[in-house]
């Protein structure tokens, strides 16, 4: 049991990479947290969990300050301490031509995906200091190193800017022994691809094929969310105690083929 008697929060935790995270870190014997929007899929979701370890539901936004502080201070209230901190939550948004993108859809991205990162971090961080800890945050391939995904620009600058904060604060925490990774996965099999809002990108979309199909190590097949929480998992365990401040790309090497 890897994370056995860790305090681990997780955003997003409702679905996808979050909740697989979350089974996988309470299976491994962390209690977990979990904030997403979604009151009552939370409560199932965590009554789910609840089989192998503590699970609690924390209905938050992300991009909420207030919310975000008092999310972090339920943690507290329950477990007394906080070891691990999964800032996953995110959203596609609008993927449009630049020129018919929204500024309240570039903001709702930035909100989220960046400023949401910024403050799950920042409400967390005096309690990783107090013992050590590890942060993941997650990125996507969009950004880092696939530039392909032509109309996915709000998403891919907010992705990008993940990577540079988990940078820059790797070096401030490492003295506290806090550890900051960065997981920039490919195409994973989750709702986010049905929350997608796309216009007119068939206009803007360079004419690329791939005959055999754009993730090579799957034959084209998707990632899942399990196989992104096994990565997490060992990022927020001791296994991985000499590791901070780098992104790890988990895409079956389909950002090496797309570009
Ligand atoms: P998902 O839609 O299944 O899960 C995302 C969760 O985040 C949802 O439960 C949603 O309700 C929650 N959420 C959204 N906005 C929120 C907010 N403001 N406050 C709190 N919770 C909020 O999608 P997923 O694929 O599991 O996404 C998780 C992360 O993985 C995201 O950051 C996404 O950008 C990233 N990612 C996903 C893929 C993919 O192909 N699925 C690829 C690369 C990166």
């Amino acid at each position: 049991m890897q994370l056995a008697g860790k305090v681990a929060l997780i955003t997003g935790g409702n679905s996808g990479i979050g909740f697989a995270a979350a089974k996988l870190f309470t299976q491994q014997g962390a209690n977990v947290g979990l904030i997403d929007l979604d009151a009552e899929g939370l409560e199932q979701a965590a009554s789910q969990l609840q089989q192998w370890s503590g699970a609690i539901p924390i209905a938050a936004d992300v991009s909420q300050a207030g919310a975000m502080q008092q999310a972090v201070e339920h943690m507290i209230d329950k477990w007394g301490k906080l070891d691990i901190v999964f800032a996953n939550a995110g959203i596609n948004g609008v993927w449009a031509p630049v020129d018919e993108l929204e500024l309240d859809d570039w903001n709702a991205v930035l909100n989220v995906n960046l400023t949401g990162t910024f403050l799950t971090v920042k409400y967390a961080v005096p309690y990783l200091k107090q013992q050590g800890g590890s942060i993941i945050v997650t990125s996507s391939v969009n950004g880092t190193r696939m530039f392909s995904n032509t109309g996915a620009t709000a998403y891919a600058c907010s992705k990008a800017a993940q990577v540079a904060f988990t940078k820059m604060v790797a070096l401030e925490l490492a003295k506290y022994h806090v550890r900051i990774n960065v997981i920039c996965p490919g195409a994973i099999a989750t709702n986010i691809i049905e929350t997608t809002r796309k216009y007119d990108l068939d206009e803007i979309r360079p004419r690329v094929e791939f005959p055999e199909g754009a993730i090579p190590l799957s034959e084209g097949q998707m990632g899942s969310p399990d196989q992104v929480a096994q990565l997490v998992a060992f990022l927020a365990s001791d296994a991985a105690s000499h590791i901070t401040g780098t992104e790890i790309w988990i895409d079956g090497g389909q950002s090496l083929l797309q570009g």
